[in-house]
């Protein structure tokens, strides 16, 4: 299968706003989402009137609600609330080991890793649960790890406008450990360094024995 579906202009610009939400495409309604899963059941090879499958459809359909939940947040604004009253700090904020699931938008299978979060506040700093959850916000949607780092990244550099900025994942990809070549513990790391963390050496050495990676 090499086809596409064809994506008019429009729908595709409203799949590639600054949020990358598609709150605005057409949802299918949950009765359409659980007769899919009901089908996929079929295509596995198994019966979904058996007793163990009759609430399956049901159970995967509120299962997507949270796995994609991210959909529906606007990381923009879950930055907006900012706090001018730092005593001049302007040292590195860092949040690291920020635990995630993700699924891969190739596969559909999860992704599950953990993310370090750091910034240079140039005045306002951020409340740190905000990182975590703009973290989820983009984790909580179809993903391929390199452009979910530069989500994070992108979203505080153009909201926070910080001296700088580095996202750090580090994550296992379902779809290769349990298909395909069917490799375990094998880590993905991807990295985003804006402003200082890429100009200055000492402050991305510094993040990175915080984090305890070697430069
Ligand atoms: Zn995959």
């Amino acid at each position: 299968m090499s086809a596409h579906p064809t994506i008019s202009p429009e729908a595709s610009s409203l799949t590639n706003n600054s949020s990358g939400s598609v709150s605005s495409i057409d949802r299918p309604t949950r009765q359409e989402a659980e007769a899919a899963v009901e089908l996929l059941l079929r295509w596995a090879g198994d019966d979904p009137s058996r007793e163990g499958l009759r609430d399956t459809p049901a159970r995967v359909a509120r299962a997507y609600e949270e796995f994609f939940a991210g959909y529906s947040v606007d990381p923009v604004e879950l930055l907006q609330r900012t706090f001018e009253e730092t005593d001049g700090y302007d040292e590195m904020v860092l949040l690291k080991d920020i635990s995630f699931e993700s699924h891969c938008e190739h596969h559909m299978a999860p992704i599950i890793g953990v993310a370090h979060v750091a910034y240079m506040p140039r005045r306002r700093v951020v409340g740190i649960s905000k990182l975590a959850r703009v973290v989820e916000a983009y984790a909580r949607r179809l993903q391929i790890q390199e452009k979910m780092t530069a989500q994070i990244a992108n979203t505080l550099e153009s909201v926070l406008d910080p001296l700088g900025v580095a996202v750090i994942i580090e994550a296992e990809h379902q779809c290769m450990t349990t298909r395909g070549v069917h490799k375990r513990g094998v880590s993905m790391v991807t990295s985003r360094m804006l402003g200082m963390f890429r100009t200055n050496p000492s402050t991305r050495r510094e993040l990175l024995s915080l984090i305890g990676q070697r430069s």
